[in-house]
């Protein structure tokens, strides 16, 4: 059966045109420093976060992970959003990796205040945790790809400045918030130290995220990705799908975001399940299943057995995620048929 994948966006595959650009890539050991394609995908992303140096991880988690470790010490408290991925989908990472106290504070829309990080700020007292990081997430996941407004990023930024605290933006999906507000990814990073972006969700490459921030946490950073396993030969191969999806996939994010867009008003009505339409803003839709005695795992089910897969995100959310693979009409058709198996 060929199945409408609306998982996620990780599902993307790579077109004949990229595969072509990997194919023929340039390539050395990175390990060594020594991959023209890996540098100039690091030089072309720090660039364009207008941070002095970038690093290529194999996953968006090894680049949340490392950038922790990187600006905590053993004991150290981070604040997270408490629907905030690092918090809920990366094993216990921070945990094991770091020895830090992961503090979650919730959000709405997974936006935090910067009342909420004033309040969460703990006196200098010795017995008290220190807290050295704040992590943001920016599209925000969970919440339904929600973007972080950059009023209150800034805020939380000079908040943390004044303090001495680091802030870390998980921006696996930056290039969509930048995509729907017009405001450049280069403005988003300002109000932050560290940043992690993916290739591999809605741009469409196979494999790979960055870390970017100063030339001094990047040092730090190469030390603790070679310690996780993540330090890689001649991965130029990778990097070429990154490159070439930045160069001409970024742009086209907006077509994902009209999917949902589409998606989201076309199910509005249904009374079996509920949408807020607040969190319709990028390529992400998160429905509430209000239909009584099912869950949202068994509507899965009833849904791929008519070819369409949506992932299940709780007891009663699904989420359906747009992305390059999936055509406008191939959502209208997912649309139809998920309102069939809610109206039976
Ligand atoms: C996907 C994702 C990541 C990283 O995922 P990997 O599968 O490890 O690349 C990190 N943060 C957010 C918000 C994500 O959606």
């Amino acid at each position: 059966m060929k199945y409408i994948d609306l998982r996620s966006d990780t599902v993307t595959k790579p077109s004949p045109e990229m595969r072509a650009a990997m194919a023929e890539a340039e390539v050395g050991d990175d390990v060594y420093g020594e991959d023209p394609t890996v540098n100039m995908l690091q030089e072309t992303v720090a660039s364009l976060l207008g941070k002095e140096d970038a690093l290529f991880t194999p996953s968006g988690l090894m680049a949340n992970q490392i950038a922790i470790k990187a600006q905590t010490n053993p004991g150290d408290e981070v604040i997270v959003e408490a629907q905030s991925h690092i918090y809920n989908y990366e094993t216990a990472a921070a945990a094991v990796l770091s020895n830090v106290l992961l503090r979650p504070i919730e959000g709405r829309y997974g936006i935090v205040t910067s009342q909420q990080v004033k309040s969460a700020l703990r006196l200098p007292v010795y017995y008290n945790p220190k807290t050295t990081l704040i992590c943001l997430e920016n599209t925000h996941n969970k919440a339904g790809g929600t973007v972080f407004p950059l009023d209150v990023l800034k805020d939380i930024y000079s908040i943390a400045q004044k303090h001495d605290i680091r802030v870390h933006m998980d921006g696996a999906r930056l290039w969509n918030a930048s995509v729907a507000t017009g405001i450049s990814v280069k403005e988003y990073a300002r109000y932050a130290d560290t940043i992690t972006v993916c290739f591999s969700k809605g741009l469409g490459a196979p494999i790979g995220s960055a870390l970017v921030g100063t030339k001094e946490i990047i040092e730090k950073a190469r030390i603790y990705r070679k310690m996780f396993g993540g330090g890689m030969r001649q991965v130029g191969i990778i990097a070429a799908g990154a490159l070439y999806a930045l160069k001409y996939h970024r742009d086209e994010l907006a077509h994902d975001h009209e999917k949902i867009r589409w998606l989201a008003n076309a199910l509005q009505n249904v009374k079996t399940i509920s949408i807020d339409q607040n969190t319709v803003q990028t390529n992400i839709l998160v429905m509430e299943v209000t239909k009584n005695g099912i869950t949202a795992e068994e509507i899965a089910q009833k849904l791929k057995k008519e070819g369409v897969l949506l992932s299940v995100m709780s007891t009663t959310t699904i989420r359906a995620v747009a992305h390059r693979d999936v055509t406008m009409d191939d959502v209208q058709l997912a649309g139809e048929i998920i309102k069939k198996i809610l109206l039976e």
